[in-house]
């Protein structure tokens, strides 16, 4: 079994809680990662904060939820006019920010476990303290790749994704999030974006994090054209989900070895598969039943037919509520299937189909699909032609660990043979 941090497989009961405009977009940053989602987007605004308490009380009590994750742009730089006002500073010489100290508070006064989403450069230890104070569940901390730290330079992948408007280099950021990270008494969830800049670092991020933080959960999120990306605007740093394989694989050995809870989110289950990590991984399908992430409906935005209300007032049970909810879900995601396996034709024979959307479109636009592989219904225990209907599979099935040692050495010998270096 693999280690977990907490429990997988029942519906999700967290949410995205953007601080932006919109029911679920971006919103300011004091960095441009070259990855982000939102990078080629127009200035966005942060939204006051009565509106996201308002978002976050129909999370509860509409939709049912216990846990959100606050999310920017960069959330421990949210502010609000409104609350300047009423004499909350937003920026106090020690790095406290009561505008963001506010809303943690919210969240957690009506059952809404509250997390935040950080870059953790500005993590003072007075900020830290004060948004633990004020009823954080986890941190979770963006280590997008490696860098220096105390003089000794791990990697240089963090440098070249991680920059400033105007791509502006942001010296020390790798060594001042390392060491901010020390400051939080709440567990730290861990984030690198799977790039083309990052890619080959996986191995040793797990490492790193591994040799100086307790156990917890480290997320490998294989970038997608979400947003502002898309067929006109192809990143040069984009890479095949094949150049990353074995270096998530090692990576998630890595990781499990020393009892941490490995999660690769938006990768393919079949090549998950072939390389002994589709346990661990989280296509939209998996993610409504992933504790850490999101769920549909409320993301979205979603009417649904019975409110949680109703489980209150004792006019439907638990069970009622989550089915309609997940069944609002399969719904979004089968939508992404519609949308990307018809341009796919391995996906269209994939005993996997039903619980699987495909490889996110502009892979399939830049790098074809002839590297995606069908799983055969007898290779899942199923009559042949049978198709996968429980999404969490994989989850209980488990995977052929070994596979995962093939790894990123050869990878790394055939890309530097093929290099001529
Ligand atoms: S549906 Fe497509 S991407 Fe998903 S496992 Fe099957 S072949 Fe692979």
């Amino acid at each position: 079994m693999r280690p977990m941090f907490r429990e997988h497989g029942k519906p999700t009961r967290s949410s995205w809680g953007f601080l932006g405009e919109g029911a679920g977009s971006g919103g300011p940053c004091d960095l441009s990662c070259k990855h982000c989602f939102y990078r080629n987007a127009e200035t966005y605004a942060f939204n006051d904060a009565e509106s996201l308490l308002c978002r976050f009380s129909k999370f509860r009590q509409y939709y049912g939820l216990n846990a959100v994750d606050i999310t920017g742009g960069e959330a421990t730089i949210y502010v609000d006019p409104a609350l300047s006002k009423r004499g909350l500073k937003h920026k106090h010489p020690d790095g406290r920010n009561d505008h963001l100290a506010y809303l943690v508070q919210y969240c957690s006064n009506i059952g809404l476990a509250p997390s935040i989403i950080t870059h953790g450069a500005n993590n003072t230890e007075a900020l830290t303290k004060q948004i633990e104070d004020a009823g954080l569940d986890t941190w979770e901390f963006s280590l997008h790749g490696l860098g220096e730290h105390n003089g000794v330079e791990y990697g240089r992948s963090h440098d070249s994704l991680v920059v400033g408007h105007g791509d502006r280099a942001v010296p020390d950021h790798f060594g001042r999030m390392v060491d901010n990270a020390a400051f939080a008494k709440r567990p730290i969830r861990w984030n690198i974006s799977v790039t083309g800049q990052t890619y080959r670092d996986l191995p040793g991020w797990a490492r790193f994090i591994t040799e100086r933080f307790a156990p917890t959960v480290a997320n490998m999120i294989a970038w997608m054209s979400y947003d502002t990306w898309g067929p006109d605007n192809v990143p040069p740093w984009m890479k095949n989900y094949t150049d990353y394989a074995p270096y998530i694989a090692e990576a998630v050995d890595v990781l499990e070895t020393a009892g941490w809870e490995a999660n690769v989110r938006y990768f393919p289950l079949c090549l998950a598969k072939e390389w002994g990590f589709a346990a661990n991984t989280h296509q939209h399908y998996q993610i409504q039943y992933d504790p850490w992430e999101w769920a549909f409906e409320a993301t979205s935005d979603k009417r649904l037919r019975r409110s949680w209300g109703d489980v209150e007032r004792g006019w439907l049970t638990e069970d009622e509520f989550w089915r309609q909810a997940v069944s609002l879900r399969t719904r979004s995601c089968d939508a992404y299937a519609r949308q990307r396996q018809p341009q796919s034709p391995p996906c269209q024979s994939c005993a996997a189909r039903n619980i699987c959307e495909g490889q996110d479109s502009l892979y399939t636009t830049v790098f074809g699909t002839d590297h995606l592989t069908p799983i055969r219904s007898e290779d899942v225990g199923l009559p042949e032609g049978a198709v996968l209907n429980d999404v969490n599979y994989f989850l209980t099935a488990g995977d052929d660990t070994s596979l995962r040692k093939r790894g990123a050495k050869d990878a790394q010998a055939k890309e530097l043979a093929e290099s001529g270096a």
